[in-house]
């Protein structure tokens, strides 16, 4: 049996056809239904195709979150959706004035124009002990970046986390890709689940994970 959708989340007919939603102002063109209910379109969110696919993700609503790589706020604004203060980093200007008129509507969304390298630079706006750490940055390094913002997360909190291979690497098989993406991240985490995206995003790996306890690393 699949894992329960966290509070806020649910799935509702689209055009005759089953789907994830949220609540809350379209932001992409997906479709909305009458009650203010619109599509999660899991083919353009790896956090959408995570939950599409039944993985754990143990979100609920109202969760603080620190997003990172939120672009232009597809997948961040379901997140704001349901959850509670969403912290959404991104780098590069263009997407990120977007995001700014995503979070228009979303009091809880706070875009912020930060390298996610360089946590130090966003520390004194995130809150600490978060529930939850999502991650789709598709950027050299990406175990690193999880490594930099655990401090963000409290102990019980969670990585939501996709895996781009060929950002590490183009040319190397995604397998092996993943496998020195989790052992990095061992550094700092226990892996709960792993699984590909293939079915939404080609050579993706999803990774749930826990913040391992300061010392045991
Ligand atoms: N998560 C988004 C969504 O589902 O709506 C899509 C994210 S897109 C695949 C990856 C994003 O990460 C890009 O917008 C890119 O600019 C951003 N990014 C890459 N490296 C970054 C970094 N070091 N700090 C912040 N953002 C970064």
């Amino acid at each position: 049996m699949s894992p329960a959708l966290p509070a806020g989340v649910e799935r509702r007919r689209f055009d005759g056809r089953e789907r994830l939603a949220t609540r809350g102002d379209p932001v992409y063109g997906e479709p909305q239904d009458d009650e203010g209910w619109r599509a999660w379109d899991a083919g353009r969110s790896k956090l959408g195709a995570m939950l599409e696919i039944g993985m754990d993700l143990g979100i609920d609503g109202d969760d603080g979150v620190l997003y990172l790589g939120a672009a232009s706020g597809t997948t961040v604004s379901h997140v704001a959706d349901f959850a509670g203060p969403t912290y959404a980093v991104e780098f590069a200007p263009r997407p990120t004035r977007d995001l700014v008129g995503v979070a228009e509507s979303r009091p809880n969304l706070f875009p912020l124009l930060k390298d996610a390298r360089e946590p130090e630079t966003y520390a004194h706006v995130v809150e600490s002990d978060l529930d939850c750490l999502i991650q789709d940055v598709a950027t050299r390094g990406q175990a690193t970046v999880a490594l930099r913002n655990r401090e963000f997360l409290a102990p019980d909190g969670r990585l939501l986390a996709a895996f781009k291979a060929r950002s590490e690497d183009v040319l190397s098989d995604p397998a092996e890709v993943f496998d020195d993406v989790l052992a990095e991240l061992r550094a700092g985490y226990e892996i709960l689940e792993t699984q590909r995206l293939d079915r939404f995003h080609d050579d993706h790996l999803a990774v749930v994970a826990e913040p391992r306890p300061e010392g045991s690393e």
